[in-house]
């Protein structure tokens, strides 16, 4: 058995502390802020309950082995898009009930884009999930011989999402949609790997799902199942480091990677002062912030890939009903590159980050009594939004009049593309990056930590015993990326 601290309890600290408490290991989980969940927030005001972070779950089938209990309600449409044209397509996790609506409101010519799409979509997923998703990947193993010719092929690294839209994609909405894909990972489409048309064939293939009670009831799950295993889940307490020493792996068991000249991990120091010993630490905190600010001397980190995008959330409790909402709806603009020239900038060209005058808003909301009180709604509307901070490639959220500005902005823009809710406001609250860089400790309050690329920092960390899982890491961010690198690093733990 070895002594395990988790440092941060987000869904991939505590899958992992689950995971290794269930094979044995005395997992401790200290968490700075005064909940658990990380992201995954949840806020209730005046008899509305709010996701502030995920509202959509996908990949169900990754949570099961968990064992959480979890009642998933598949969603249809699982998306409904709105273009600027006014023209609807809602999305389907049946592949031939989407390509019927595809032919209804583009043609059949653009059905049948689809269909092509589609097989190539399934080929990359396939490769993803064999060669990337469930086991470590390094520069060593993305480059070597570990590959099949077929799967490198499928993934095509040279390539970009947008490439590849314009190669299958005649339809310029559905392009569009295409797009939206890689901001669901923090990326540019522009830039990021054509391996992401992998996320459209999993939300589709495998369903797009709600949990009653909202998303926030899985991080109630899993502090439930971690009580029962015995893990300890320490909120209030941050770990201000990470200690190393000159120790062999043999103090930890099958659970220390072996120390090298690096050393090895000897515990954690909290806020407190107090030091807490542990043969093994498992990090769900901002990889960058582990090499940076954790460890005794700093490191340099490999593969690390372009930070994620940030999000501007507004939690509206709304009068009345709306009914032309689907649970998710997407409202796209007119020029989408420019909301992705706003959103990442580029100094190359001399475009600075700001809040994008004409994003796609993305709204969720749930039909479901335990969220709102009777004759009304809670609104959850996301766009997307440079990080917090200084420089070319951030904002200062902090502005004085800047979210409150931005908010009715937003506001505005819903009114013009769909509905207008300015006179059914029972509230309007806002999250900035800010706000979610303060809650959780993500840089910037970058939503995914590192946007979508193949080669993320690795889960095993730069000394011995020490393990990186949650967004910033391999093999990425959201729920079911960060419960995968939680089941990555328990089985490269192994039992007690
Ligand atoms: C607005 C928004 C929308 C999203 N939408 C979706 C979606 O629809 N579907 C989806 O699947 N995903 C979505 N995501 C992404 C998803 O929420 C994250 O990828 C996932 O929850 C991150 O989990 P994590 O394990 O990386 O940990 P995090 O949630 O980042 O948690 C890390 C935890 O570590 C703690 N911590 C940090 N430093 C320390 C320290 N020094 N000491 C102690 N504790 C520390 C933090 O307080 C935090 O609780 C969304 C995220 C946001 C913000």
């Amino acid at each position: 058995m070895s002594r395990i601290v988790v440092i941060g309890a987000g869904v991939g600290g505590l899958a992992a502390a689950l995971r290794l408490a269930r094979a044995g290991h005395r997992v401790v989980v200290h968490e700075r802020s005064p909940a658990a969940g990380g992201k995954l927030g949840h806020y209730v005001r005046d008899g509305f309950a709010f996701d502030t972070g995920p509202s959509l779950l996908t990949l169900p089938q990754v949570f099961e082995d968990l064992d959480l209990g979890l009642r998933p309600q598949p969603l249809d449409p699982v998306v409904r898009h709105v273009f600027p044209d006014g023209s609807v397509l809602d999305s389907s996790s049946s592949h031939e009930e989407f390509v019927a609506r595809i032919a209804d409101a583009f043609g059949a010519a653009a059905a049948d884009d689809w269909q092509r799409f589609w097989a190539r979509a399934e080929r990359t997923w396939a490769a993803s999930w064999r060669s990337v998703l469930r086991r470590p990947v390094t520069p060593a193993t993305l480059a070597g011989l570990s590959w099949r010719v077929r799967d490198l092929a499928a993934i095509a690294p040279g390539r970009s999402l947008r490439g590849l839209g314009r190669a299958y994609l005649r339809d310029r909405r559905l392009r569009m949609l295409l797009d939206r894909y890689a901001t669901y990972t923090g990326a540019d489409p522009r830039r990021a790997p054509a391996a992401l048309a992998a996320v459209p064939y999993a939300e589709l293939a495998f369903g797009g799902w709600y949990l009653p009670g909202g998303l926030g009831t899985l991080a109630d799950a899993l502090l439930a199942r971690c009580a029962e295993a015995g893990v300890e889940v320490m909120v209030d307490s941050a770990v201000t480091a990470i200690e190393t020493g000159p120790r062999s792996a043999a103090g930890g068991g099958a659970a220390a990677h072996t120390a090298g000249a690096g050393g090895a991990v000897t515990g954690v120091r909290l806020a407190s002062g107090a030091v807490e010993p542990a043969d093994v630490v498992v990090a769900d905190v901002d990889a960058a912030t582990v090499y940076r600010d954790l460890l005794p001397t700093p490191r340099r980190l490999a593969g690390l890939a372009d930070r994620s995008l940030a999000g501007f959330v507004l939690l509206l409790g709304v009068r009345g009903s709306t009914p032309e909402l689907a649970h998710h709806t997407v409202f796209f603009p007119d020029h989408y590159d420019a909301e992705f020239d706003a959103v990442f900038g580029d100094p190359g060209r001399g475009v600075r980050a700001r809040p994008p005058d004409d994003p796609a808003v993305f709204v969720t909301r749930a039909v479901d009594d335990a969220v709102h009180p009777p004759g009304a709604e809670a609104w959850f509307v996301l766009v997307n939004a440079p990080p917090h901070g200084t420089g070319w490639s951030a904002v200062d959220w902090r502005r004085p009049g800047l979210a409150e500005a931005y908010r009715d902005h937003i506001l505005a823009v819903l009114a013009r593309r769909g509905p207008d809710v300015r006179d059914r406001l029972v509230f309007a609250e806002v999250r900035t990056p800010a706000d979610l860089a303060d809650a959780t400790a993500a840089p910037g309050g970058a939503i995914y930590g590192t946007a979508g690329g193949l080669l993320r920092p690795a889960n095993r960390g730069p000394v011995g015993g020490l393990w990186l899982v949650g967004g910033s890491a391999h093999p990425g961010g959201g729920l079911p990326m960060v419960t995968l690198s939680a089941r990555i690093v328990a089985d490269q733990i192994g039992p007690a």
